[in-house]
């Protein structure tokens, strides 16, 4: 068995955060519940990430035809990067982290970290799952992600 890598976050993730526009708090609320949210056409169930209208159909919904729901979470690499300079220090401990693209299960894609992994392990394809980082000293949770398989 292999020994288990955790990632180190350097001293940027207790620096607060900016504040949120209003229609992208619910999925911040989700992740504080270790909920990863997406938000849902009440007509067809396809999901979006950030905040939209759904486009599959020929009268657009509004947005009271949009809700944020639970998803799983889970999805696979569609596109990944690995860091290893920064130019704030504050991101030093960091390195090298990965950058990617999940491909959702529900469809979008979504900009994130992937930690816990040697970046030599990071392929095109494979599955990757939330893992929730709740930020100490903050009411803040970030949605990083793990490899699976
Ligand atoms: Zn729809």
């Amino acid at each position: 068995m292999s020994e288990q890598k955790v990632s180190r976050l350097g001293p940027w993730v207790e620096r607060p955060f900016p504040p949120l526009l209003p229609e992208i708090v619910p999925f911040w609320e989700g992740l504080r519940r270790h909920e990863f949210r997406l938000v849902k056409c009440r007509r067809c169930g396809a999901c979006y990430y950030p905040y939209t209208v759904c486009v599959r159909h020929a009268d657009i919904p509004d947005f009271d035809e949009m809700e944020w729901a639970p998803t799983s979470g889970r999805g696979t690499v569609f596109a990944h990067l690995t860091v290893h300079k920064v130019v704030d220090p504050a991101f030093q401990p960091d390195l090298p982290y990965v950058l990617a693209l999940i491909e959702l299960d529900e469809g979008p894609l979504f900009a994130t970290r992937i930690v816990d992994c040697d970046p030599q392990d990071v392929r095109i394809g494979r599955r990757a799952a939330v893992k929730y980082h709740d930020v100490p000293g903050q009411d803040r949770t970030l949605p990083f992600f793990v490899l699976q398989d």
